[in-house]
Formats: structure tokens, sequence, C-alpha cells
């Protein structure tokens, strides 16, 4: 046992987190599953799409074996679609290489796409009680404020000096209470604003207590100018369908549906004919509808309305050049599509 694990695991029996969705069968494939969803997300999101997602695909084969179209419908809304795309990939990989058993050796987890330490660290603990040390967002947090860690945890400095930290506390034993108490503490009392520190199992031993630093640690993102984009969606339109687009397999968005889009509306003209080989004036309702911030750029969408009248050439040259990764699509069937939360939001408000 460790210093952190004595006074961490009987906090953990009394208020821990036992009943969450992927607790109560935690094999390797539930916990990779819910990991994967919680990056970057809060457990009150995850809880509902981890759900719909194993009543879809109940084991590791069933999710090999669906489209990764009908996986992105299930991770619409969840954001971040390379983690989706990436545990599709893996899971072909383990039904493929590894008789649908996930490994239980850490290099082989790691070789996995989307797979990486910490990834691997918790389904090793959690799913196998195996050895591993664990560096999720709250036990970044946890570890950096109790022995004051300097430098942003995206720094690889900073980094190396909190897995060395993670190692030496992380007990031999127990190491599955261990790891799932050190998330919940982060989540439930040591928390990004206003910690909880005098319910805090660890605070005679932490520093940031100590000296009332709690909110230096862990140190910010060192800020840079957020670079902006503005595109514009294309909102062609006929006999109550909408044209959708699927978007290329790789980028922001990839492989979800969406409506196509253009960079300047300049460019829609010979867009239209290089596409469709028509050209049709877009309506006068052209709208600024929202900002959406990605990790590394704010996004402003506009929408500009291109309606097709009944019978006309110009819908029959447009519909002669579909494929299959553009379609008319009815507005009631928008459901059936994974199509990314704000473009979803904009059409469901038309
Ligand atoms: S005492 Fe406060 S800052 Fe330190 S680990 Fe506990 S909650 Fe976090």
């Amino acid at each position: 046992m460790t210093a952190i694990s004595n006074l961490l695991l009987p906090w953990f029996e009394r208020h821990g987190r036992k009943d969450l969705p992927w607790q109560i069968q935690p094999d390797a494939y539930r916990i990779w599953l819910s990991e994967i969803m919680l990056q970057q997300t809060q457990v009150a999101t995850v809880i509902p799409y981890f759900k719909k997602f194993v009543a879809s695909f109940p084991t590791l084969v069933d999710l090999a074996n669906a489209r990764l179209d009908e996986v992105l419908q299930h991770w619409a809304g969840l954001g971040y679609y390379a983690r989706a795309r990436n545990l599709h990939k893996a899971a072909m990989i383990v039904r493929d290489e590894y008789q649908g058993e996930i490994p239980s050796d850490i290099d082989l987890l790691m070789a996995l796409p989307g797979i990486g330490r910490s990834t691997a660290g918790a389904i090793l603990s959690l799913a196998h009680g195996h050895y591993a040390p664990i560096l999720d967002g709250n036990v970044k947090r946890v570890l950096a404020r109790l022995y004051q860690v300097s430098g942003w945890p995206g720094k690889t400095a900073t980094q190396k000096q909190l897995w060395k930290l993670a190692e030496t506390q992380t007990p031999s034993e127990d190491v599955r209470h261990y790891n799932q108490a050190m998330m919940d503490l982060g989540a439930l009392v040591c928390r990004r604003t206003q910690p909880k520190c005098e319910h805090c199992p660890l605070s005679s031993l932490c520093q940031s207590f100590l000296y009332q630093t709690q909110s230096q640690y862990p140190q910010a993102k060192p800020q840079k100018n957020r670079p902006h984009k503005h595109c514009w969606l294309l909102l062609h339109s006929h006999n109550n369908h909408w044209l959708l687009e699927r978007r290329p397999p790789k980028g922001i968005w990839g492989g979800l549906w969406s409506l196509p889009e253009l960079e300047s509306l300049d460019l829609l003209q010979q867009w239209q004919v290089d596409e469709f080989g028509v050209s049709l004036s877009p309506s006068a309702k052209q709208e600024k509808l929202l900002r959406h911030k990605f990790t590394h750029f704010d996004l402003t969408l506009s929408l500009v309305h291109i309606p097709f009248s009944e019978n006309s050439t110009a819908y029959a040259d447009l519909t002669a050049h579909l494929t299959d990764n553009r379609r008319w699509v009815r507005r009631d069937q928008l459901d059936r599509y994974g199509l990314p939360a704000p473009v979803a939001s904009i059409l469901r408000n038309l």
C-alpha cells in the first residue's frame, strides 16, 4: 500500500461511485468503451450514449461487424469523432487478430488505434485487476495539486513527472479500487474549480491545501490566439427533402453526414457547375446561424437556402449526379443519419 492508497481506499468504500453502467459488468470491452467516451466528456453526458451503444453492440465482435456509419450514428452528438472511428478500427483488429479477445498486455493494447497509456491502464486495472497506473484528467489534477507539480500537464516534461508520481503511488494490491477512487476523487472532491478540500481524505498530504495554492495547479495551457473560421452550409431542398453528403473519413466530423459546405459564396456557382452540371442562384435567405468551438479553432456557420422547384430540369440534373455519398433525405428521416450536433440542431430548428 502507499501513503495515498491508505487514506483513499477507506474513503472510496464509503463515497466512491459503484453503480455506473460500465461498472455493472466491468469487462474489458465495456471499460474500454467507457474510457474512450469519457475522454473530454462528463460522466452524465456519457451515460445515455454508453447504454445505447452497448444495447446495439453488446460485444466487441458486434461492434467490429457493424458499419462505420452505424457506429457514427450512435456517436453523433458526443463529439471528437476520431474516437468512434478508432474504436471501430480497433474492434476490427481485435476480432481479426485476437479472436475477439481484447489483449491483456499493455504494449499490445497501446498498439491499438485510440488507446493511450492511461486508457490501457484503466482496461488492465478496472477489468482485470492488474497493476497499471492511470493518468486521466482527474488523476492529473489530483496529483498536480498534491505535489504542486508545475508546468502544463500537456507538456512532455510535466507528463513524465506526473506518470512517475502515478507509478510510485499506485499500490500493487487493490489497484482496481485505487484507480477508480482517484478518478472519483478528482470528479467529486478535487474538482477543477472550488475543490472541496474540507471533505478530502488526502488533505493531510496535500501541498496545495497546505499552501492554499489549489487554483494554481494544474497549470493552464499557455494561451494562443484561437483562429476563427467561417463556412457556408448549403441547404439544397426539394419537396420536403434535403441534400445531405457524407463527409470525408478524416478531419472534422469525419464520416458523418452533413450539408455540403463552402468557405465562400463566391465559389457557389462554379461549385454547382463542377459537381452537378447546374447553376442556380441561392434564395435571399442567408442567415448566420451558429458559433461552434472546436479544440483548436472557432467556427461560424451560415446557411444559404437553394430550393429546387418541382419537376425542374436543374433538379433532374442534380439528382442524376448524386453518388453514394450524397443523398436526398426526407426531413423526418434525419434521425437515421449520424449528423454533427450543431448541424443537426440547425436542421431540426428550421
Ligand atoms: S486537499 Fe484539496 S486540492 Fe488537495 S487533493 Fe484534496 S481536494 Fe485536491
